[in-house]
This record gives C-alpha cells, sequence and structure tokens, in this order.
C-alpha cells in the first residue's frame, strides 16, 4: 500500500512474445448484483488495436454502478463483460496498421470510443459523440491480466509519474476538463464534493494558479484527503454553512467559479449562491434525481456561466494534463488512498461505496503492488 513509489520507465522494445491461453478478468457475468473473477482467453489483437499487459487499474463510481446492478447499468450493461475503463498498460502487440505506438511502451486510455463522423465528433467535440462506446462498460476493459484497446484511444503515460498515477489519467482527465472549462488563473475556487475527482481538481486548480481554493464534502475522511490535496480551507457542510463560510474565506466577495463535483442538489443551490456575480459553475457530478432552482436569484440575474461537462475534450484535456504532469506541476498522489491486489475487487469495490477511500487502484495478478 505505497502510492508514492515510482517505477522508472522501462526502454522501449523493439518485438515481444504474444501470450496465448487464458488470462484471470474481473467480469459482469450476469444481469444482477454483482462482478466474478473468471479464467478467460486472452484476447486478441486485431487492426488499429493494441495489446496490452495491463500494470495498474483504478476503481471509478461506474464501476460501483455496474456492481450495484442500477437502473443505468441495466439498461445498458449487456454481460459477459470484463470492466474497468481505467488503467495503464505495457504494450505487448500491436494491431496491424497501427504506426503511433510500438512494444514496450506504457500507454494509458481514453474510455470513450467515439464514431468520428457524427455532428459532434465532426465540430471537435468527440467527448459527446452521439454514438459513444465506453471500454469497461461496452466493450470489455482493463481489469484483467492483459487487454486490448483502440490505439486511436491510447496515450503515452507520462515517465516522470508512478504507475499508479499514469492509471488515473481518466479520471483526472475529468477534473482537468472541469477546472479548465473556465477562468482558473488568480480565481477563487470552490471544489464541491471531494470523491477521488473533486480531490484531483482541487490539485488542478491549485496548479492552474488558483490563488484560492475551497473545498467541500461531508466526509471527514475525504475533507481530510482534501487538506492533504492543499486546500486552503475545507468545508463540512454537514456542520457549517457553505454559503457563510464562503462569504467570510472570500471576504464577501464570492467565488468566481465553483468545481461541482458531488451530484447532490443542495451542493449546487449553495454553490450558486456563494457565487460572485458573473461567475461560473462547471456541474461534473451527476444528480440522482431532477430538483428545483430559484433560476431567476440564482442563475439569471448573477449572470452565470454554466458549463455540463461530460468526460474529456479528445483531446485537449489530454495534452494539458499531460503538461501538468509532465511539468511536476500536478502531484495527485495524496488522493490515492489504497493500492490493492486486483484479486480483492469486490473488497476494493465495498471500501470505495463505503466511502473511507480516496482513489483506489488495483493491481494485477503477478505483479509487486
Ligand atoms: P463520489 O461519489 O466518490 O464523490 C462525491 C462526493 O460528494 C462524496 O465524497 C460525497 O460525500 C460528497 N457530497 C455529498 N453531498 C455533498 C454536499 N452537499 N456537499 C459537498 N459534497 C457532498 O464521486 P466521484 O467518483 O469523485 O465523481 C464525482 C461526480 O462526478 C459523481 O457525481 C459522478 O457520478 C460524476 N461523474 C461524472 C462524469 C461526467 O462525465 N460528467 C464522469 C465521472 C464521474
Ligand atoms: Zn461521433
Amino acid at each position: 500500500m505505497n502510492p508514492t513509489a515510482s517505477t522508472p520507465r522501462e526502454a522501449p522494445r523493439t518485438s515481444g512474445a504474444v501470450p496465448t491461453g487464458t488470462m484471470k478478468a474481473v467480469l459482469k457475468t450476469k444481469a444482477g448484483p454483482g462482478v466474478e473473477i473468471r479464467e478467460v482467453p486472452i484476447p486478441a489483437v486485431r487492426p488499429g488495436q493494441l495489446l496490452l499487459k495491463v500494470l495498474r487499474a483504478g476503481i471509478c463510481g461506474t464501476d460501483l454502478h455496474i456492481y450495484e446492478w442500477d437502473t443505468w447499468s441495466q439498461n445498458r450493461i449487456q454481460p459477459p463483460v470484463t470492466i474497468g475503463h481505467e488503467f495503464v498498460g505495457e504494450i505487448i502487440a500491436v494491431g496491424a496498421g497501427v504506426t503511433e505506438f510500438q512494444f514496450g511502451e506504457r500507454v494509458s486510455f481514453e474510455s470513450h470510443i467515439v464514431c468520428g463522423h457524427c455532428t459532434a465528433c465532426r465540430t471537435g467535440n468527440g467527448h459527446v459523440c452521439q454514438n459513444t462506446r465506453i471500454i469497461g462498460v461496452d466493450v470489455d476493459g482493463g481489469f484483467a491480466e492483459y487487454a486490448v484497446a483502440p490505439a486511436e484511444n491510447a496515450w503515452r503515460a507520462p515517465a516522470n509519474v508512478p504507475l499508479e498515477v499514469q492509471s488515473i489519467m481518466e479520471p483526472l482527465g475529468n477534473a482537468v476538463h472541469t477546472a479548465f472549462s473556465g477562468d482558473l488563473s488568480a480565481c477563487r475556487i470552490a471544489v464541491t464534493g471531494c470523491g477521488p475527482i473533486g480531490l484531483f481538481a482541487l490539485g488542478v486548480a491549485r496548479a492552474a494558479g488558483a490563488c484560492q481554493v475551497i473545498a467541500s464534502d461531508v466526509s471527514p475522511y475525504r475533507l481530510e484527503l482534501a487538506r492533504k490535496m492543499k486546500a486552503d480551507a475545507v468545508i463540512d457542510v454537514s456542520k457549517e454553512d457553505f454559503v457563510q463560510r464562503v462569504s467570510e474565506l472570500t471576504d464577501g466577495r464570492g467565488l468566481d467559479g465553483v468545481l461541482e463535483m458531488s451530484g447532490n442538489a443542495k451542493a449546487i443551490r449553495d454553490g450558486l449562491a456563494a457565487l460572485r456575480n458573473g461567475g461560473r459553475l462547471s456541474l461534473l457530478g451527476l444528480p440522482r434525481e431532477e430538483f428545483g432552482l430559484d433560476w431567476n436569484k440564482l442563475l439569471v440575474f448573477k449572470g452565470v456561466t454554466i458549463h455540463g461537462i461530460a468526460g474529456r475534450r479528445m483531446y485537449e484535456t489530454w495534452y494539458q494534463m499531460d503538461n501538468l504532469l509532465r511539468s511536476g506541476s500536478l502531484d495527485v498522489r495524496p488522493a490515492i488512498s489504497h493500492v490493492m491486489p486486483m484479486e480483492k475487487v469486490v473488497e476494493g469495490i465495498e471500501l470505495l461505496r463505503s466511502g473511507n477511500a480516496g482513489k483506489i487502484v488495483l493491481v494485477p495478478w503477478g505483479q509487486e503492488g
């Protein structure tokens, strides 16, 4: 359990032995709660794809939904499917037609496989492609010893950050996309909700030059992680009034921006109330149900800009994130609370569900954690 251990990148090989036979993988095997570890065939690499030895994989809130078999999962998932869409791997085979990558390189993945020809894709907005398929949701993912994924979605992982960080670039990209959807430099920013993505967003806002970064949550465990991510102030909204505390912390000026990472209706209302006139609210959090707002008071008359954030801009967000990581200006290691064997995936999912975890990273079979 040492998320700070750094693993140097190995020199790229020019050839590699392609494994055959079977591997261990974490599958949604049937329509119902749970996941299973199964022995399945090692996938064959098709044209345009990369075959990877998976080195690390992150557990996402989406994996919890799939595990619980909620309404979204019931309407979306078609078992059997190998789950996991946050991972880093070493390339052990390249499919026909792949020229950008070679054996031995270490790559992370954009999880959205987009069509390239819908209106969104053709106008530079592939992150909201209307035909998106998601790795580990619609096609087999990375909770396995080996995985295949489109080379088009691969991102050469920055060599100066540990494997654990390389594996969570996909959710980190959510935080980067949200943060960079408005001004940050010299701004007073609040992140509402300090789950893994909110914790990342605290670091991103700070690295991008926000002059004050305020965190809110209801969980003491997560507020402690927010402090470790160097939030200037943390607000426990189960005990304190968010709007009042923000007013005190900003000398009555209010916030320039709110990065909403909780999906909680009260957090959204309070976030709007705590914004200065003309501020921005960037919404990544997904409310579980519809709710009402005082639109006139909280939005219209304040001249607020609202952004809906889906995924990561492809690939603008990845360049921004890569620059922050490679330069050393962004360190998200404190947000990674647990590194555990993939064999214990159910324990990891339950731990994440309890809220007493930040980001949890899994180590596939046969590798040292
Ligand atoms: P998470 O569920 O781990 O974190 C949410 C946090 O919000 C929790 O720590 C919770 O205690 C806190 N919270 C609850 N009520 C609050 C309140 N009133 N004020 C402040 N905090 C409160 O989620 P995560 O994995 O970090 O993801 C963040 C959000 O983004 C989730 O809603 C998730 O569904 C969503 N998400 C959206 C996208 C997208 O593309 N739009 C992608 C990934 C995740
Ligand atoms: Zn498209």
